[in-house]
């Protein structure tokens, strides 16, 4: 944005070089350099606005993508964990802690998605799939 500013001082300088008699136009001259000057000065702002908000912005997608890395690395595993059984699944290798009481484990009856649900969300038994939001039934005397 240094250019604008520069060609903004560059017609100053012309206007100033054609050493206007009439008062009224020399007036009109001045009065337009002056709004350029403004607006240079509003660009300038501007575009340093934006700058601080590419690099805000930056910096918050790199922080995603670690939280991606982080999140989505653990699903990569899964593969590996589908061939434990249940009990060890659970016991030993998952992260995740989900013999929490507060879930209700369930095989969704049409995405067939082995889904974990809070016993918050289940009303009447019933919740919905969260992978392809079907209903799912629950028997909640488990
Ligand atoms: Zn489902």
């Amino acid at each position: 944005m240094h250019d604008i500013r520069l060609k903004v001082s560059y017609v100053k300088g012309l206007a100033e070089g054609l050493e206007i008699q009439d008062s009224k136009l020399k007036k009109v001259f001045s009065e337009i350099i002056d709004v350029l000057d403004e607006m240079a000065e509003a660009i300038e702002d501007l575009d340093m606005a934006i700058d601080e908000t590419q690099e805000y912005v930056e910096s918050i997608d790199e922080d995603l993508g670690e939280l991606e890395d982080d999140f989505y690395c653990d699903e990569e595993d899964d593969e590996e964990y589908d061939e434990y059984d249940d009990d060890e699944y659970y016991d030993d290798e998952y992260e995740y802690d989900f013999d929490d009481e507060d879930f209700l484990e369930a095989d969704c009856p049409k995405c067939h998605e082995t889904v974990y649900i809070d016993k918050d969300f289940v009303v009447d038994g019933k919740a919905e799939c969260p992978n392809c939001k079907t209903e799912i039934e629950f028997d909640e005397s488990e």
